[in-house]
């Protein structure tokens, strides 16, 4: 069966074709490392590695290589640095050792490789040479630029022409530019910016190079996949093109680009103001679990706008729950559905998988149910350490409760119902009541110390 992923490139749906199905090649931009990773960011890197697992199981684990890099150059950085009197390097590490935490949390695969952008300047001043020496870059006024106008497909992947960028760009015209649109390559630092000597003088390189420095360094002129969110696919992704393909040659760089959209929070973009900017460590700390956390990314299809709520998260606990209590038996397997192959084949439908993973629970099917979750880095046995914090058995709560409400019924008086109730929800219980059931499910807020008198 084959993968078909939705090309961005050339606006449809493909079979995807490895250049070498015996090196299979991805590159996904990675985080600016200068705090922690907002819930948004996240997304690619659960929507990536859905891909990665998917690429693995097709062609062969040793024969796909995932590479993500971290921008540890940035003006963002050097702010930081000043304002806290704190060393370039030692922000950047720990930003860094605190992603890869918080992105295990969440059950990513580490990829292959994780360039750090300031280990390949001189690879990055190696291109831009080439640029000008093929008359596709300037130097002006100790800054480089890539002259736009040298590069006829520029605008491809956004599908904008150069005019209409320039209509609707509210960009400063800088003065040593040729024209608005084009974009630095190497700029100027002083003594107080990070920076490294050049044919230019001493500089930093502009943030758009250092991708295609480094996916040709790692993979060669030209590779399979490229990914990233929707917010770089213009300028960013749109200059690394221009840079790549102008360097060397129409054809090179990636065959295949895919973008994830934006996340939200409870329906409205997440803005430091709205207060609803959270970092995947916030949301760890307030007691989700990565598995709850990555299984709410999953919902959503990664070309769709995705919100973050907190009864979504709630829902995603109750159904994990139920999943680890089916599987918890089950050490090994490898039955993977073919339903959920083959929704995951279909420009990775997770949302669609993720229904066939119902069915399959309702069914009953523990053993499929268990390696088919794990190809979507679900149900994984060092990830079920916050299920075994509340096993908890909710049944002789639910008989207790059954009890008094059938007492309660008989003599006309509730108060001992409405008591137990109200126990039971300050505890974190949510409690559900039909006519002839009770059903307690644990909430967020679970703490079952709470009941200790009640059993
Ligand atoms: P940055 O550190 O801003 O360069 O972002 C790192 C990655 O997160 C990039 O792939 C971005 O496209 C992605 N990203 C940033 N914000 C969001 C968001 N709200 N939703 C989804 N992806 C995002
Ligand atoms: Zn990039």
């Amino acid at each position: 069966m084959t993968i078909k992923l939705y090309n961005i490139k050339n606006r449809k749906k493909e079979v995807f074709k490895p250049i070498d199905a015996k090196n299979v090649r991805m590159y996904v931009c990675g985080p600016t490392v200068y705090d922690r990773a907002h819930i948004g960011n996240a997304r690619p890197v659960v929507v990536f590695d859905i891909l990665y697992r998917l690429l693995r199981h097709k062609y062969g684990v040793t024969f796909v290589s995932y590479a993500r890099n971290f921008t540890d150059v940035d003006d963002k950085i050097n702010v930081k640095a000043i304002s806290t009197g704190r060393s370039i390097r030692e922000i950047t590490d720990e930003t860094i050792g605190w992603y890869n935490k918080d992105m295990a949390a969440l059950g990513a695969l580490e990829p292959n490789y994780t360039p750090r952008a300031t280990e390949y300047i001189s690879e990055m001043i190696e291109m831009i040479k080439e640029l000008i020496k093929k008359g596709h870059a300037y130097s002006s006024k100790d800054h480089v630029l890539f002259d736009v106008n040298s590069y006829e497909a520029y605008g491809m992947l956004s599908g904008r022409s150069v005019d209409d960028m320039i209509a609707g760009a509210r960009v400063e015209v800088a003065p040593y530019k040729r024209n608005p649109m084009d974009f630095v390559l190497w700029k100027p630092s002083n003594n107080e910016q990070p920076g490294w000597e050049s044919p230019w003088g001493f500089g930093r390189p502009g943030w758009h190079i250092e991708c295609s420095a480094m996916a040709r360094s790692l993979f060669g002129e030209k590779f399979d996949i490229h990914g990233g969110g929707l917010d770089l696919q213009f300028p960013h992704h749109e200059n690394e093109i221009a840079q790549s393909c102008a360097c060397c040659g129409q054809d090179s760089f990636a065959n295949v680009w895919l973008h994830n959209e934006m996340l939200q929070v409870e329906g409205k973009k997440m803005s430091k103001s709205l207060g609803n900017f959270f970092s995947v460590r916030d949301l760890l700390d307030e007691g989700f679990s990565g598995e709850v956390i990555r299984f709410v990314y999953l919902s959503t299809h990664y070309s769709k706008p995705m919100d973050w709520t907190v009864k979504k998260a709630q829902e995603a606990e109750v159904t994990l729950r139920k999943w680890r209590k089916l599987t918890k038996d089950i050490q090994d397997s490898k039955l993977i559905s073919e339903e959920v192959i083959e929704a995951l084949n279909d420009d990775l439908n997770t949302s669609k998988a993720i229904t066939a993973l119902h069915g399959i629970a309702k069914r009953g099917d523990a053993k499929t149910l268990k390696a088919s979750a794990q190809l979507l880095g679900l149900l994984n046995n060092q990830m079920g350490g916050w299920v075994e914090e509340n096993t908890f058995d909710l049944s002789a709560l639910e008989a207790l409760i059954l009890d008094v409400r059938d007492k309660a019924m008989k003599t006309k008086d509730f108060s001992e119902l409405d008591n137990l109730k109200s126990s039971f929800i300050s505890a974190g219980l949510d409690v559900q009541m039909s006519k002839d059931r009770i059903k307690l499910i644990v909430g967020l807020q679970f703490d079952s110390s709470k009941l200790e008198d009640f059993l």
